[in-house]
Order: C-alpha cells, then sequence, then structure tokens
C-alpha cells in the first residue's frame, strides 16, 4: 500500500516504509508472544491444571490492542495442586480425537519443513509405550514412527528382543514433525508439542514406557541429567513406570552398548511378566 492509499500522504515514501517494517515486526512479535502464551496454557492444561491464577484485566482501546505490550508477559502462575498429578482416566474420543485437535499443526515452526505430522502408530491400549526423540527422513516421508535405520533397529528390539509384535505396542515421538538437518528439536518446539504427547499417553494409559535417549527422558522427566547416568533404573512419569534407555540412533553409532540396552528391556519385560500374572 502507498501512502496517498492510506491516508498518510505527508510521509515520504523511505519514512513510510521503516515505519511498515517497524508496524510488522512490532506486530509479528507480538503474534510471537501469544503463540507462547497459548502453547504454555495448552501444555499445563494438558498436565491437568485447570486453575489459574488470572489479573485482572483492564479495559483497553481499540488503538492500544494493535500495540504490542513494551514487556513481555510473565507466565501465568499455576496454581499449587495438593494432589499429585495423574494422566486423566479417560481422554474423550480417545486417541482419534487427540489427532484430530492437532490437526494440521502450525503451532511451531517445524511445520514448515515437514512432509507428514508422524502422530504415532500402534494399539491404542498398548501396555508398553516407546517415546522417542522426533521424526527424520524417513519417517517423515512415510508418516510412520521409526521407520529408517534407527526404526528398524527398534523394531528387531521389540519383534526378536522382546518377542512382541511391533503393533501391540504403541510408538511416539517428542516431537511429531522432523527437525531440520535431524537436529534435536528445540524447547519451543517441544513445549509447542508436548500436550499433544501428554494426551496420547493419557488416552493410552500404558503400564509402562520406556523413553529413548536424551531428548525423551529430559523432556518426559523434567530433568537435566543425562541418558548414560539414569539408563536402566525405573522413573516415575505422571504415575506410570518409566524406563529410560539409549535410543537406536545412538546404538547404531555405538553397538558395543547394544547389551546395555538388552539389560534395561529385560527390567521391563520382567515388569510385563508380572503383570500378566495379576
Ligand atoms: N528417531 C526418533 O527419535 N524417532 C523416529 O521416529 C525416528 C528416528
Amino acid at each position: 500500500m502507498r501512502n496517498s492509499e492510506c491516508g498518510i500522504g505527508k510521509l515520504p515514501d523511505a519514512e513510510f516504509e521503516a515505519q511498515n517494517l517497524i508496524m510488522n515486526e512490532m506486530q509479528q512479535e507480538f503474534l510471537d508472544i501469544v503463540t507462547q502464551v497459548r502453547n504454555h496454557l495448552e501444555y499445563q492444561k494438558a498436565l491437568g491444571v485447570s486453575v489459574m491464577e488470572t489479573v485482572a484485566a483492564k479495559v483497553v482501546s481499540p488503538s492500544a490492542i494493535a500495540v504490542p505490550p513494551a514487556v513481555k508477559p510473565t507466565a501465568p502462575k499455576v496454581q499449587k495442586q495438593t494432589e499429585p498429578q495423574k494422566p486423566a482416566a479417560f481422554i474423550a474420543g480417545g486417541l482419534p480425537a487427540v489427532r484430530e485437535e492437532l490437526g494440521d499443526c502450525t503451532r511451531c515452526k517445524l511445520c514448515k519443513g515437514r512432509k507428514t505430522i508422524v502422530f504415532g502408530e500402534g494399539d491404542p491400549n498398548a501396555v508398553l509405550v516407546f517415546v522417542g526423540e522426533g521424526p527424520g527422513q524417513e519417517e517423515d516421508q512415510q508418516g510412520r514412527p521409526f521407520v529408517g535405520a534407527a526404526g528398524q533397529l527398534l523394531t528387531d528390539i521389540i519383534v526378536k528382543g522382546m518377542k512382541l509384535n511391533r503393533e501391540d505396542v504403541y510408538i511416539c515421538n517428542i516431537v511429531k514433525c522432523r527437525p531440520p538437518d535431524n537436529r534435536n528439536p528445540e524447547p519451543d518446539e517441544i513445549e509447542a508439542c508436548e500436550p499433544f504427547l501428554i494426551k496420547q499417553l493419557q488416552a493410552i494409559r500404558p503400564k509402562m514406557i520406556v523413553a529413548l535417549g536424551n531428548v525423551a527422558v529430559k523432556t518426559l522427566l523434567k530433568t537435566k541429567e543425562g541418558i548414560t547416568k539414569l539408563r536402566g533404573t525405573w522413573k516415575t512419569y505422571q504415575g506410570i513406570p518409566l524406563m529410560p534407555t539409549f535410543h537406536p540412533a545412538y546404538l547404531l553409532r555405538n553397538p558395543s552398548d547394544k547389551k546395555l540396552v538388552w539389560e534395561d528391556v529385560k527390567k521391563v519385560l520382567a515388569e510385563m511378566e508380572k503383570l500378566r500374572k495379576v
């Protein structure tokens, strides 16, 4: 739009363009803040937090709405809950409802480079869920988790090692879209995607989770501790026993550590056996 068309007839073109640029940047920053707050609220909601302390809304003029706030809003305070968080007993509509809510997601920047959303696959009532990091190239192409080289190794662990069918477990990832150049997912991407993983787990209500690699373990357990330290010992995620172990992609580079994963997997099998008996 030119100056004369928008009623700012007196501004020279260059100044007008500069003002336009600044306004666009401010609007973009404002939209980014709105997205971050929305993602944070979705994350809290998925965790089961339903009560927030609110700040009384001020009446603002319409012109004030167009201007981004000068300071970034701090995240709303979450009211302390006395009960520990447990997975909701039931997600209305189950996994299909979670998939529908996810939609053609554009909640984070990974949407720009993806071909397909990799939601997850397997038994919606699985006793055991594997959580990886994020789709790679092959997964992005096929829209299925763990179908590349690392996926083949995970399938071998499940089928040849654990003597289970791949279809009888559930397999998903921390993020559902492929990070460019197979880099690790970034914190804002994880925060945008995590509510859907939480809801998937609430819908499936597995008896056990295997967290594959650093990204899965650190995200689910909210820890900075690394996988080398954590692997092989039972942890708990939202009341569900969780076994951290190495990611299959790491095993492709460090095959001598397969025996450690086998130790971890045996612990999972032993628990599954106990469940079968009760
Ligand atoms: N690595 C992952 O973490 N997930 C996949 O789906 C594939 C490779």
